[in-house]
């Protein structure tokens, strides 16, 4: 069975590039009827928070990308250090004693030598005493995986057959000298004991999981099989790293911006086919291809969301939004005939508000200096509300009678003074939906 896992740390809320990631591995398990686990990376205690969690549930609860079943690494220490003691044993983790500032130092030489800045391994040299040494000097030994220097290869399900020599990859350090458990190991041990089966994430981990495809080996294990999908830029090509934190989910949600909008565009953005508005999670998985994706970073047009939208939201049926409009107040009997003429102009489902307020008050007339004449004499013509679906041609067919003026001349200014604004729906239809019209006075 297909088993893919969304692995977020909770230090913060779900953002645009952590929907790609959450989707595609949602889309890999849920086309082959597998299992989609909400893993929460929360080793680091001091910046994960429970906020966040609740938020990362209840964005994907949100985008319909339900999981099966939700594991905490935090409750998981115990087995990451029973796998730890396993690699002591085997000599594969080795304790390391030097400080940032000395690493610092040793990075500086090698890069000064023109040498790729890869940790030596002198810990590896240490002897028990002198590890000794380094405790009664008051310093805290961390560990590192020592890697297989050979080449580390797979097939990666979006940039192809990849291959990265062990030797140019410093050792990790998979467990701080505080006893923290890093992700490289902690997710290795997860993907392992888990059964994941496939791993997508941005190409920003290539390295780790060159690392973490031995220490599952060294473990004892099969590792995943491991995609990478393209860093997302702005429509320029500019990096989004800084700008992610205000395209959080929950404020493109609260700008009005639609699920299926979202979902929809990242689904296919960077990928050769092409991006079209589905109206299900289904359709969206029906459709979906990894190896369709390209490598080269993605840009994402945050306006490119608002098209969608406004598809998506004039494509819902009355059913689908009768709780809201009944939410603002809009009654019963009005309410399937005020959908029809609102839909066509919106493109968020919150821009509904604005329509339904014009037809409950009306509107101040909005009335240009050198119409004010003839809209006095056309404001005298026009019958108190309730209106029909008649109520207009008659009305400017009566007030061209008077006035003599026809064409744009004659309906602007109306469709002004009735709205005070310049576009908006058929007023043959809008007028009907009128309850107070204050041009009358
Ligand atoms: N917590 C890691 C991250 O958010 C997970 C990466 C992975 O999918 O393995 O980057």
């Amino acid at each position: 069975m297909t088993i893919t896992r969304f692995a977020p740390s909770p230090t913060g809320y779900l953002h645009i590039g952590n929907l790609r990631t959450a989707l595609f591995n949602y889309l890999i398990a849920r086309k082959t009827g597998g299992q989609f686990i909400l893993r929460l990376d929360d080793t680091d205690r001091e910046r994960s928070k429970e906020e966040y969690v609740d938020g990362i549930k209840a964005d994907l609860d949100w985008l319909g990308l339900h999981w099966n079943r939700v594991e905490r690494q935090s409750e998981r220490l115990a087995r990451y250090s029973e796998m730890a003691d396993k690699l002591r044993a085997e000599g594969r983790f080795y304790e390391c004693f030097e400080t940032p500032t000395e690493l610092e130092l040793k990075r500086r030489k090698q890069l000064n030598m023109g040498k790729p800045p890869v940790y030596d391994r002198a810990a590896l040299a240490l002897d028990e005493a002198a590890r000794a040494r380094f405790r009664a000097e008051g310093r805290k030994g961390y560990w590192r995986f020592k890697l297989d220097h050979e080449r580390i290869e797979w097939p990666d399900g979006i940039l192809g057959d990849l291959s990265i020599d062990a030797a140019s990859v410093s050792d990790p350090v998979l467990i701080r000298a505080d006893g923290q458990v890093l992700y490289t190991f902690a997710s290795s041990v997860d993907d392992m004991d888990m059964g994941v089966t496939h791993v997508v994430r941005g190409a920003d981990h290539v390295t780790n999981t060159a690392t973490q495809i031995q220490i599952i080996q060294a473990m004892g294990g099969t590792p995943p099989a491991f995609a990478h999908h393209s860093l997302l830029t702005g429509p320029q090509g500019e990096a989004l790293s800084k700008r992610l934190g205000t395209l959080s989910l929950r404020d493109l949600r609260a700008q009005g911006v639609e699920r299926m909008a979202l979902l929809s565009l990242m689904a296919r953005l960077g990928s050769s086919q092409p991006v079209e508005l589905r109206a299900s999670l289904d359709e969206i998985a029906d459709g979906f291809d990894l190896s369709q994706f390209g490598a080269a970073p993605t840009k994402f047009d945050p306006a490119d969301l608002w098209p969608l939208t406004r598809a998506h939201v004039q494509s819902l049926p009355f059913d689908a939004v009768a709780d809201r409009l009944a939410a603002l107040g809009v009654p019963d009997a009005l309410a399937p005939d005020f959908w029809a003429v609102a839909r066509e102009n919106i493109t968020r489902l919150d821009d509904l508000e604005a329509w339904w307020i014009l037809c409950r008050d009306g509107a101040a007339p909005v009335i240009a200096p050198e119409d004010a004449e003839f809209v006095a004499e056309a404001a005298k013509l026009l019958p108190p509300p309730p209106y029909g679906p008649d109520s207009w041609a008659e009305w400017t067919a009566a007030v061209k009678a008077a006035t003599g003026r026809k064409g744009k001349a004659l309906f602007m200014p109306l469709r002004r003074a009735l709205t005070g604004r310049d576009h908006g729906p058929d007023m043959s239809s809008l007028m009907p939906l009128l309850q107070k019209v204050p041009l009358r006075g």
